[in-house]
């Protein structure tokens, strides 16, 4: 078999979804639910099949298990197909779909690159997927040559949280490419801070890479944390495999009808992102006033990751003053680092005035 560090590998290796995904997964069809097998076209109907209250409160009915209509608007402003589309209950859901589809427990492992999202680790643990941590160089970029040496032939999942959470920053593009090209399994990159990136998506390179898939959330930019849905953009093929595992009513009713009036309304959502990142700028430059601010690190996020004299008072401190704020000090590469959302001009004023009354 060839390994990776084989310098024929790119012509003895493909990526070829059928030998990732796991036996029983392969041989499972979806559960078929009454609002799959019949789809209204709109005509009207009397619906008798699903056992459902028929009194009228705009939620009696259960929720289109492939949320159409809100699939519909997506795949046209990210120029994609439906097809190409899988929406879950946060991509926390659509992350554990992909260790569950993908990832046979106490046999399989996935790489994640710390300091990164928490998620990847809570979720190989509560599947029983070995995690494999590769730090992220000195810079806060990927190490290639220490992830392909971690590789094996049981490593189904890299995931890439670009701009990363904690440290803010995009990772290199020939970094990632290298990566999808050499890795035989699957490359996720989470994109939950994309929209207020300078950075292109990769969505428009899926269908460059078999073996990419790309994470997006509403939880973010467009300011809906609170009603859970996040987007698994990949091959149909991929697609197809997670629709056989999702819970078939897994975005519920009003979830859908408020994600799409959110994703409809561009202007609003545009401008919040453009007031965030000129807030983001004041902030940097009032953080570089801060007496006890070592390291203010560069971002293409709605946070600021900033080193510190000494994390653990300086977040009690803030605290005193009514201001959370997130402690990354235990993170490697991140000692004494503080992370800061940006807020509204007014929130992020009371954070600055904290900072100088304590900077004094
Ligand atoms: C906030 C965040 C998410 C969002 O997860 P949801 O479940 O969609 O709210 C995903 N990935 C990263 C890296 C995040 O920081």
């Amino acid at each position: 078999m060839a390994t990776l560090n084989d310098p024929y590998r790119i012509e003895v290796m493909s990526f070829n979804l059928d030998n990732i995904t796991r036996e029983n997964v392969k041989g499972l069809s979806p559960y078929s639910s009454a609002r799959d097998e019949y789809v209204s076209d709109g005509s009207t109907m009397v619906f008798l099949d699903a056992n459902e209250n028929p009194f009228e409160n705009g939620v009696n009915r259960y929720p289109d298990p492939q949320q159409r209509g809100l699939k519909a608007i997506l795949a046209e402003q990210k120029d994609i197909e439906e097809e190409n589309i899988l929406l879950g209950n946060g991509s926390d859901e659509v992350l554990d779909l992909l260790f569950r589809a993908f990832c046979e427990p106490k046999e399989d492992n996935i790489i994640s690159l710390p300091p990164t999202y928490g998620m990847y680790k809570v979720l190989s643990g509560i599947n029983l997927v070995e995690n494999r941590e590769v730090l992220l160089t000195n810079d806060f970029q990927p190490n290639v040559d220490k992830i392909l040496k971690t590789i094996d032939s049981n490593t189904k999942l890299l995931f890439i949280c670009s701009p990363n959470n904690p440290t803010g920053n995009s990772f290199s593009t020939q970094i990632i490419e290298e990566l999808l090209n050499s890795f035989n399994g699957l490359v996720v990159i989470d994109e939950a801070y994309i929209d207020f990136s300078s950075e292109e998506s990769w969505i428009s390179k899926l269908s460059e890479h078999p073996n990419l898939i790309v994470t997006q959330t509403l939880s973010k930019a467009y300011g809906m944390a609170g009603i859970r849905l996040g987007l698994c953009m990949a091959s149909s093929e991929i697609i197809a495999v997670l629709n056989k595992i999702k819970p078939p009513y897994n975005v519920n009713q009003l979830t859908q009808d408020k994600a799409i009036e959110r994703v409809l309304d561009v202007a609003s959502v545009a401008q919040e992102v453009k007031d965030i990142l000129s807030e983001r700028e004041k902030l940097r430059e009032t953080l570089k006033t801060v007496s006890f601010v070592q390291t203010i690190y560069a971002t293409d996020a709605n946070f600021i990751l900033a080193k510190v004299d000494n994390a653990n008072l300086r977040y009690t401190q803030l605290l005193e003053k009514g201001v959370v704020v997130r402690n990354r000090t235990t993170q490697p590469l991140c000692e004494n680092t503080l992370r800061f959302t940006v807020g509204t001009a007014e929130e992020n004023k009371s954070l600055i005035s904290a900072l100088k009354t304590l900077s004094n």
